[in-house]
């Protein structure tokens, strides 16, 4: 069994309700058991276009290898209607594999821990709910590299929005 880390990131159609259903969705793997998910974020797209992300992480514990994972997550990807129209275009939905073990790979399909790992905020927060002591490797612990990425927009959010609540709210 490896622990990996999964970000989740989509900014089209109900980007929230994506998400939860993403994980969902990847709890119900064969091979695949999500042993814990951070908190949900609001965050400015970066180095990409259309509207503010949403985005989480999850730590699960797989039996599958480095790139039948990734091959998992771009299948999922597909299943909740991900297009590649040009390069960071808006997404339904965008599963990108963090970390696997303590695993480096580097090949045509595969870089991991992944490039960005350590530079985006949308990335670094949800790490820090899961285990800041985390040591990425090659960059230091996600609690250290925190303040690098400080000038991010990001805001944490409520995973579901209830519309009873709301309704109720508004009363
Ligand atoms: P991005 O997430 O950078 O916007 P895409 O989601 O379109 O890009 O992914 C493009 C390709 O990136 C995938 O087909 C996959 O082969 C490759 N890739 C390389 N490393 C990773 C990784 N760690 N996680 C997810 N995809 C990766
Ligand atoms: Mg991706």
């Amino acid at each position: 069994m490896t622990v990996a880390y999964v970000g989740l990131g989509a900014n089209l159609g109900d980007a929230r309700q994506t998400l939860k259903d993403a994980v969902v969705c990847l709890a119900q793997q064969a091979g695949v058991t999500i042993v814990a998910r951070s908190h949900l974020y609001h965050s400015a797209p970066v180095d990409a276009d259309g509207a503010d992300y949403y985005n989480c992480v999850v730590a699960l514990e797989t039996r599958l290898s480095a790139h039948q994972l990734l091959r998992l997550c771009l299948d999922i990807e597909q299943h909740f209607g991900r297009e590649r129209p040009y390069k960071h275009a808006p997404r339904t939905l965008d599963l990108d594999v963090l970390l696997y073990g303590e695993e480096h790979i580097n090949d045509t399909d595969l870089t991991v821990p992944h490039p960005r790992i350590a530079a985006r905020a949308f990335v670094l927060l949800p790490l820090n709910d899961l285990r800041p002591e985390l040591e990425i490797p090659g960059h230091g612990r996600v609690t250290d590299l925190l303040a690098g990425v400080a000038d991010q927009r990001i805001e944490r959010v409520a995973l579901c929005c209830c519309p009873n609540k709301r309704a109720a709210n508004t009363k």
